[in-house]
């Protein structure tokens, strides 16, 4: 069952996403060569705290760290260790916060120092087909009219969208109905309303679709070894459209 939210609901699920936004234009500054991703974890959860939030993945189904921290070659659910980032790779970094009884979800991959224009034009077309995503989030349209968008934005450009992990609903639970998946033609599954909070959340690899979970139970990485990206926004579809929860009001 997809739930509808209220506009006090929103205003709460809308503050986790402030923070989330928060954390993520703050981590742009900290990411530099040298620095390790568990001290980059610290100042998150430290910034998080700070603002009277949780970060909401730590213990989430035994999950080890605070927030997730993927490099290069890594989808999605890298724990933070004492790896050092170095110039040229791309780090992942995946936040969910809890406030109030609420939660919010955002995630971006950002490029260190000098990384190949093609793995630059691989984060471009992720972050243009989330927001040809969200674009679909529309009262009246359905569900797949979202994955579709995506999958097309990210085929047009030649990459491959993983197809095991999905974007989904987010509320009350970090993780709710209706699981959001990247791929799939349009027009089908559940008529969009306003009041729904969707975390929408394409994963895309340079290389082929398929994926692998490291001997650690967590991190997923490609399975030819290309580079892969992966950007989420929170968003809440609205009469006038789709409102990005976890847009940086700042602008940068
Ligand atoms: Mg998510």
């Amino acid at each position: 069952m997809i739930v509808l939210r209220s506009e006090r609901e929103i205003r709460t699920i809308g503050e986790c996403c402030r923070i989330v936004a928060l954390v993520l234009s703050s981590v742009e500054r900290w990411l530099r060569p040298g620095v390790t991703s568990g001290e980059l974890e610290e100042r998150i959860e430290a910034l998080i705290e700070r603002e009277n939030g949780k970060a909401a993945f730590r213990g989430w189904h035994g999950f080890p760290g605070a927030v997730c921290i993927s490099f290069n070659e890594e989808v999605v659910h890298g724990i933070p260790s004492d790896r050092t980032i170095a110039d040229g790779d791309v780090v992942s970094i995946d936040v969910g916060v809890k406030k109030d009884g609420y939660f919010g979800d955002g995630a971006r991959t950002f490029a260190v120092g000098s990384v190949s224009p093609e793995v630059l034009r691989l984060l471009a077309v992720t972050e243009a087909a989330l927001m040809d995503g969200i674009g679909q989030a529309r009262v009246g349209n359905r569900l797949s009219d979202i994955s579709h968008a995506v999958q097309r934005c990210v085929e047009r450009a030649g990459f491959s969208v993983v197809e095991k992990l999905t974007g989904h609903g987010i509320g009350t639970e970090l993780w709710e109905d209706p699981p959001i998946p990247n791929f799939g033609p349009p027009g089908r599954g559940p008529k969009l309303k306003a009041g729904m909070v969707l975390a929408i959340e394409p994963m895309v690899n340079a290389g082929g679709p398929e994926v692998e979970t490291l001997p650690d139970g967590w991190t997923c990485v490609t399975r030819d070894g290309s580079h892969s990206a992966h950007f989420e926004h929170t968003i809440v579809v609205t009469e006038n459209g789709p409102r990005v929860l976890t847009a940086d009001k700042r602008g940068t």
